[in-house]
Order: C-alpha cells, then structure tokens, then sequence
C-alpha cells in the first residue's frame, strides 16, 4: 500500500530527463511534489512515488530540461512588438502601449509567448522613471505597476528579475536622477520567487557598429565613442559612471551595466573592485552584452563574483557590421564567450528580445557556431544548456532553488520533442516546445495551444 502523503503529485517518465547539475545527471523519469522536483531517477526507480492521485505523463522519448531561464529579455516592450523584432524589420515607430490596459496587455502577451517557448524565468532589464516621457511607453514607472498588479492576481507566467531604470534605455542618464533613484529605490516584493527587483540597470554605452561603444583605440573615423552619463567632459563621465556603480553597491542594489566598448567595460570592472574593497558584498553585478571583453578582464570578472549576460545572435548578426566600423588592422572584436567558459565566469545566454526573437533553441545554435567545432558534443550542449537554465539562476540569486532539476527545487521544467543530445544545437532550433510547467503546474500545452509565429 502506497503512503499518499509520500507520492507525487506527477511524474513523467519514460524519456530523457536532464537535470543539467554540474555533474550532468540524467535520468528517465522525474517526479513532483508540491511545485518541487522529489526525485530523478530510472523508470523502477520512480515507480514507488506513484500513488492513487499522481498524474502520470508518458514521455515517449521525448525529453525534459530545467525551465529556460532569459537573463536579459525586454517583456514589455516584446509583448507590444511581437510577432515583430527590432532585427527582423517591420516594427512600428512611436508609443507602442499608452494605457493600463495596453500595458498589462502587453505583459500577458508576452508571458503566453514566453511560456510557449519553454521560459519560465526571466530579467526585464530596465523598467522606471527615467523612461516615464520615452517614446514606446514600454519601459516607464507605470509597467512596474502593471507588473505588481499582476504579480497580485496571480497572472504573471514566468518568475520575473525586474531591474530599475533611472535613465533612457539605450540614451542619456543624468547622474544626479540614477543616485536619487538609488536612494529611494523599493525592492521588496511579496512574493520574490515570482515577481523581484534585482537591482538597477545602467547603460553605460552604445554598441560598436554605431562607433557608439566607448573603446581604448579607434574608429575607422578616428572617434572613439563615449559615455551615456552626463558629465561636461570625458574624465567627469567616467568619474559618474564610477560614483553610481558605487552608490548602487552601497545600497545593496545590484548593478546591470550595458558595456560593449572595452574601455567601458574596464571601467566597470574596476568601478566593481573598489566598491568591493570598500564593502565586500555577493551582490553579482554583470556586464550587459560586453562585446569587446578582452580575455584578460576574465580572471578579474571570476575573481570579483562577477557575471556577464551575451547574446550569440546578435553577434551573429551585427558581426560584419561590427567590423566595418574599426579600421581593417583592428578587425571586429572577438567574441567572449570561450573565454569566459574556460575561465569560470558565470556568464549567461540570453535574447535581448525583442531585438532579436526569444528563441533560445536558435541562440543556442548561434552560441555553439560562434564557439567552433566541438570536442565533446555532450558536454557542449550540457554547457550551453546550463547557461540559459543554471548560470542566470545564479544571476537572480535563485540557484538554491531554481535552474537545475535537483530534488527540492521548484519543478519549472520544459518538454521537448527530442533529446537535445540526439539533434546536437544546429538542430534544436527544430525542436519542438510541447509543454511548459511552473512550479509543478502546466503554463502551456501545445496540444491545447496555437502560437503566432514571429515575423
Ligand atoms: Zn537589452
């Protein structure tokens, strides 16, 4: 006789299950109790947890991942956009939401579409007042309150990392108005595992096809980018950009710099190392993008707790744009991520959509050809794997219990049609997202659910 109270309120067996720990565990079932992951293991081996009242899923082969986890994907401005991107053309210019409605419109919208990806975590890097006046209507004051609201109702389908924007996405900040933010800044929440402000977020420069990212050397032109923040001249730029990185370390707040330009990024890193040396901290702060990471800035990142959140796809798309804006010795800059694999940096993948779709199955594909020919295909994919599930966990503080499918974590998991190890990343984009859970409870069902496709 079965004890009730010891069975599992699911299990899915009979497929391949990935707990993507760091021992990459595999098993052919898993099962849950309560909204957490109670065992991995064999078919027999899950078999006792079965009881009168547990749901049984047959996998049929197919497989089953961590929910994924986008450490860098704008919801609100993705919900108002889609089925558009900014890379893929054809998005509107002007405000895009306007009222309560639209805005709590557009947040749901994008938690269907998330959902149906297999994304039941993410971080919407830039919400607040510096963007109350900006022209979407996507990133102001007032889709903070739209996501409170929601949180409230129970109606948000992914947990949500929200930073704090006290300046323009991609454009000026005002010194003054990011340390008055800080210091007024309200991060709790109630119910932090769903709905959570991680820190705040700083655009710190451009991007280098722009020549707008803020390097060491030169543009084929001979300029050499600048800083987003106020300052009447170069050094006083720097000296801000410093001071509210500091601020927000003193305030406990972590710190999202969008850095593409290596003098940006140096500048960073070393902002990091002083506020650390004043006040130790495991705030995590991360470098947004970090185009032009050099390999010597890894062991400083590793050894500052530091991360940093990259997107494949958009270097893949921007690459020969890129290197046409540097002078043909200097050639495009090359991309960070072996580099930080090799050198322990917990650094994420993630869309950035909607600059670009927030696929992860083609991000993947683009990471893994940006990265070349693999030795070890398993360990690969288990690698890149861990950084859209595992690494961003760590991000938002949450790796004690979320991103891996480990017993006692919450049961967010992602069902596909096949094992990623079996099509290797060039075929996942080809996999099929067939169900969805968060915390035990199905968010999307693709038998029940059609999903636009993107433009
Ligand atoms: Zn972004």
């Amino acid at each position: 006789m079965i004890d009730d109270a010891a069975s599992a309120d699911l299990v899915l067996r009979g497929g391949r299950v990935h707990v993507l720990d760091p021992a990459d565990t595999r098993g052919e079932a898993i099962g849950v109790r309560s909204g957490r992951v109670l065992a991995v293991g064999s078919v027999t081996e899950l078999e006792p947890l079965i009881g009168p009242a547990t749901t049984v899923v047959e996998l049929d082969g197919r497989a089953v991942l961590p929910g994924i986890n986008d450490s860098h994907l704008h919801a609100s401005w993705l919900g108002a956009l889609w089925p558009h991107t900014v890379f893929g053309g054809g998005a509107p210019d002007g405000p895009l939401v306007s009222t309560d409605a639209e805005r709590s419109a557009a947040l749901l919208r994008a938690g269907e579409l998330l959902a149906s990806l297999g994304i039941t975590s993410y971080t919407e890097p830039g919400i607040g007042p510096g963007e109350d006046a900006g022209t979407t209507g996507s990133f102001g004051s007032a889709v903070l309150d739209a996501y409170r609201a929601l949180d409230a109702e129970g109606l948000l389908r992914a947990r949500v990392n929200l930073l704090l924007l006290f300046g323009l996405v991609d454009g000026a900040s005002r010194t003054e108005d990011i340390l008055a933010g800080i210091q007024s800044a309200r991060i709790a929440t109630p119910h932090p595992e769903r709905f959570r402000i991680a820190g705040v977020k700083v655009f710190g420069d451009g991007i280098p096809p722009m020549r707008s990212a803020y390097i060491h050397g030169g543009y084929v032109d001979g300029s050499h980018g600048e800083l987003l923040i106020d300052g009447a001249h170069e050094t006083q730029r720097e000296a801000n950009l410093r001071t509210v990185i500091r601020a927000a370390h003193h305030a406990g707040l972590q710190v999202a710099v969008h850095a593409t330009g290596d003098r940006t990024i140096d500048l960073v890193v070393d902002a990091v190392r002083d506020a650390m040396a004043e006040r130790p901290a495991d705030l995590r702060h991360y470098l947004v993008h970090a185009d032009m990471l050099r390999p010597t800035t890894v062991p400083e990142l590793a050894g500052l707790g530091m991360g940093a959140t990259l997107q494949a796809g958009i270097a893949a798309f921007t690459g020969e744009w890129a290197a046409a804006a540097f002078p043909p010795e200097v050639g495009a800059a090359p991309w960070p991520l072996p580099a930080l694999i090799d050198g322990g940096v917990n650094a994420t993948l993630s869309s950035d959509a909607p600059v670009l779709s927030p696929d992860w199955r083609t991000e993947i594909a683009a990471a893994d050809r940006l990265l070349g020919p693999a030795e070890h295909p398993r360990a690969r994919m288990h690698e890149l794997l861990r950084r859209y599930t595992a690494v961003p966990a760590w991000q938002d503080h949450a790796e004690a219990w979320k991103g891996t499918l480990e017993p006692g974590k919450v049961a967010d998991l992602v069902v596909l049609s096949a094992d990623p190890d079996d099509v290797g990343p060039a075929g996942m984009p080809g996999v099929a997202v067939e169900r969805t859970y968060l915390g035990g409870e199905v968010v999307f069902d693709a038998s029940s659910e059609p999903v636009e496709a993107g433009a």
